[in-house]
């Protein structure tokens, strides 16, 4: 027997070697043994499968070291440049920073900050202070928290309102948003009890009557924010519910959602549901995320009556789910831009782009096409019109006009173009569509369209084995 797995030298041989000199000078003798460990492990692995038949020399096995400690190097959360023309994509982290949150996060992240200190008294302060002027001031309701997310928001809410007690809900608004967020499991797991009425594509205002009784705490709203229904419906708007929920002296409890501030001609979101609008119409507490049609930071905003937010204020479930210092920095600079509605529009990166306007988006696909044209002949480009969504659980049933830069290559798929875009230095997300790998620029912003170029030029020009391997 000749095993090449016998003459794969030993861990502390291969440390002391030559080969290992550089890496060792580079980094903790434990974090390259590691690597080198586990390379050892898929050297001897592949030379049982067969999948190799000589044994490494020194030198190979430094270099896959090496590799593989480059591999560690990086961090798992990488930024990516969004071309799938959908501006709040969850998956790829929903809204970007304005330049004013980012910069305001730089300042408060550098150094030590007045988070849970009151300046002018010299005293311990509070958290929950920070924003909620801003919020007052925007929403005209009387107090307003911040917490980590939408979700924490409504758990926290009906578990300070409604725990053990019972939470009324329609059927048509049974909203799951994502696979993590149902609101019937939301409902259990904030300790109240869901009660449902009407059906799903109808309910009426008899039903929330029949439904209230001593056990009531809530009726609650749920904005149907990622899908719509039409044809036979109806719903019972906030307005009404309030009527029948103020003479029962119960509160009325809006999960918006979405989280628009305000209608504003300049965003052209006209079907959206809006804060003030709810707050007018008679909404109790209204509850949305920071990180969708705000276009902050992820955050969960409670906004509603002084007498309800002191109460949920006091609830112990808010330390478990409370903001960090970071998420505040941003999210009071991105309420500041709110102020003017023009500012936000302008200033406000996922804003900016949900009301880009078609026909300087098409201008852009255009010099883009172009550019790329020049830098990879080989490659088909065409400007096509095509539609897309706000995402993030926003403007159901709305589509965004929108031009795409559509590509093929010769010799090559759209799965492979798609993927090698993917693996890019920075990884540029398109997609695919009707055979062709499809790139959206309205979500690329302007001062990433260098490297934009620059990343899909390399993947457009790769040897196919580079680009697939
Ligand atoms: C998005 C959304 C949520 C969840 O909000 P997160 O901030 O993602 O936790 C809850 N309810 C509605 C109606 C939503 O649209």
């Amino acid at each position: 027997m000749n095993d090449p797995r016998r003459r794969i030298p030993s861990v502390d041989a291969l440390l002391s070697s030559a080969s290992f000199g550089r890496l060792l000078a580079e980094r903790p003798r434990a974090l390259v043994a590691g690597a080198l460990r586990r390379t050892l492990e898929n050297l001897r692995r592949e030379l049982a499968t067969g999948d190799r038949s000589a044994a490494p020399d020194e030198a190979e096995i430094a270099a896959r070291t090496d590799g593989e400690l480059r591999a560690m190097d990086k961090s798992s959360l990488r930024r990516v440049i969004n071309a799938t023309g959908v501006p709040l994509h969850t998956n790829l982290g929903r809204a970007p920073l304005a330049a004013a949150a980012r910069a305001a996060l730089a300042e408060i992240a550098d150094g030590y900050s007045n988070l849970e200190y009151d300046l002018e008294r010299g005293a311990r302060g509070s958290r929950h202070d920070h924003c909620t002027r801003l919020l007052r001031e925007l929403s005209g309701a009387g107090d307003a928290l911040v917490v980590n997310n939408n979700a924490a928001a409504v758990v926290l809410v009906l578990n300070e309102l409604a725990e053990g007690h019972e939470v009324v809900l329609s059927r048509g608004e049974l909203v799951e948003i994502g696979g993590s967020f149902r609101v019937p499991s939301i409902i259990a797991k904030s300790g109240a009890r869901l009660v449902e009425v009407g059906a799903t594509n109808r309910t009426h205002v008899r039903d929330y009557e029949e439904a209230i009784g001593p056990e009531t705490r809530v009726l609650l709203k749920v904005h149907r924010s990622n899908f719509s229904q039409s044809g036979f419906v109806s719903e019972v708007g906030i307005e009404a519910l309030a009527q029948i929920a103020k003479p029962a002296g119960l509160p009325v409890v809006y999960d918006l959602g979405s989280g628009l501030l305000r209608q504003a001609a300049a965003l052209g979101l006209g079907a959206e549901p809006d804060l003030e609008g709810a707050l007018e119409a008679g909404a109790d507490i209204v509850t949305f995320s920071g990180d969708k049609l705000l276009g902050g930071p992820q955050a969960g905003i409670i906004v509603g009556r002084s007498e309800l937010i002191g109460r949920i204020r006091k609830n112990p479930l808010l330390r478990a789910v409370r903001v960090g210092k970071l998420t505040l920095a941003a999210l009071e600079a991105t309420l500041l831009l709110w102020r003017d509605e023009e500012t936000a529009a302008a200033d406000i990166p996922a804003i900016a782009m949900i009301a880009a306007d078609s026909e300087s988006l098409r201008a852009r696909a255009h010099a883009i096409a172009e550019e790329l044209a020049r830098r990879a002949p080989a490659a088909r480009l065409e400007v096509v019109q095509d539609t897309t969504r706000v995402g993030g659980g926003s403007y159901p049933g709305g589509e965004l006009e929108t031009w795409v830069l559509r590509v093929t290559l010769p010799g090559r798929s759209e799965v492979e173009l798609e993927a090698a875009c993917r693996a890019g230095t920075p990884p540029v997300v398109g997609r695919i569509r009707n055979d062709a790998l499809c790139l959206d620029p309205r979500t690329v912003a302007a001062h990433e369209e260098a490297e934009f170029l620059d990343a899909v030029t390399a993947a457009l020009t790769a040897d196919q084995d580079d680009a697939t391997g």
